[in-house]
């Protein structure tokens, strides 16, 4: 058999190593460094002004000290787009708060404005007022940013911004990452750049952004014994992996550049078959990372549908996945609320997404187009 080829894997630049030395030779093998606040930096120059950074253990962390930032406590209610990976929902279930999931709508498969709204209306007509959003990016594309900032804020709901996927996509020359009240960033090993683990916490003001370091940091108060009086996490980025990321981040202009030339090399691919379309920038306010290229087969119109593809790749040793089944049909979510109609689950069923990795070489591109227009029967 051929090299395996991965859905997304993680591609190093070549400075990492510089960084991680780095931090060996000042003995910096803890949550504290000069690779922390230079991680940080980094992710705030590329944001842009007025963004605080807090580097963390990982996306899903990130997300969990966002929900307790806004004060959500069991019992409350958050929204969140169905049509992710679980770890959008699960901090809401770790502070025993409840999810209630919105469906996507068409054009970018993202959390739909309608269903929200309609959501949002109906919870408080029950006497419970939603206390936060979770919109996703998902694989890169941005959500209709403008419409959900415009709910979120008619209702006076806070929104968090999970651009967990978004690294790099913009939205009308707005970077992902900087759309809500508070917005997070993976650094996951199958993100468009890797810690080899880790996330970021991105607020408006300094002050929050101490507090969340505060929280990630088991909450020690001012003593010089460990006093607590607030309870605390152990979920601060490790000074080693910080070292990755200030690697990383000097190549991210590049990823973003390769993922898209991905997405391209796919549509060149799908341009002349029928009943397959990919998800593609609407229109020019989306600017995608394209970190994973999507697309939705027609089993109507093809011969095939998305598992047959699926399958034909993984018998080459071409790694695809199904798009993210949405969270309102998985078991562990069973009991909870859904506004909506069946986008997602239609998503769900015709979707499949391709490998995307920015290191995949152009013969494993040739292999990959060469068994999709086999099985395509083109
Ligand atoms: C990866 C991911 C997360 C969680 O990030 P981790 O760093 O893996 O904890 C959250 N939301 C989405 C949409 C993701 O894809």
């Amino acid at each position: 058999m051929e090299e395996k080829i991965w859905l997304s894997s993680p591609h190093m630049g070549g400075s990492e190593k510089k960084y991680i030395e780095q931090a060996f030779d000042g003995n910096w093998i803890t949550s504290l460094g000069p690779n922390i606040c230079g991680f940080e930096e980094d992710i705030q120059d590329f944001l842009g002004e007025g963004v605080h950074v807090a580097a963390v253990s990982s996306g899903t962390s990130a997300l969990h000290l966002a929900l307790i930032l806004l004060g959500v406590q069991a019992g409350d209610e958050v929204l969140c787009q169905s049509l992710t990976f679980v770890a959008s929902a699960n901090p809401i279930i770790y502070l025993g708060a409840k999810p209630i999931f919105i469906d996507s709508e068409e054009e970018t498969w993202n959390i739909c404005p309608i269903a929200l709204e309609e959501a949002i209306l109906d919870r408080i007509k029950h006497g419970k007022k939603p206390k936060a959003i979770i919109a996703v990016s998902l694989y890169g594309m941005p959500y209709k940013v403008n419409e959900i900032q415009a709910i979120a804020s008619k209702y006076d709901i806070p929104l968090i911004d999970d651009s967990a996927e978004a690294l790099g996509s913009s939205y009308k020359g707005r970077k992902c990452g900087t759309f809500g009240d508070l917005s997070i960033v993976s650094f996951n090993g199958n993100k468009i750049i890797t810690t080899s683990g880790g996330g970021a916490l991105i607020v408006k003001d300094k002050a929050k952004r101490d507090r969340a370091v505060f929280l990630s940091t088991q909450s020690k108060d001012d003593a010089p014994h460990y006093q607590h009086s607030q309870l605390g996490y152990n979920y601060r980025l490790s000074n080693v992996s910080a070292g990755i990321g200030r690697g990383q981040m000097e190549v991210l202009e590049d990823r973003i550049m390769q993922r898209r030339e991905n997405h391209n090399f796919y549509v060149e691919v799908f341009k002349d078959i029928p009943g397959v379309s990919l998800l593609t920038e609407p229109n020019e306010d989306y600017f995608s990372n394209y970190w994973l290229t999507a697309i939705l087969v027609d089993p109507k119109i093809t011969n095939c549908n998305r598992e047959t593809i699926r399958l034909a790749l993984l018998n080459e040793g071409v790694e695809s996945r199904p798009l993210w089944k949405p969270l309102h049909l998985q078991p562990i979510f069973e009991n909870c609320k859904f506004y909506g109609k069946s986008i997602a689950e239609n998503l769900f069923e015709h979707g499949l997404c391709l490998p995307s990795g920015s290191n995949m070489t152009m013969m494993q591109k040739n292999r990959i187009k060469a068994i999709l227009q086999n099985v395509l029967g083109v």
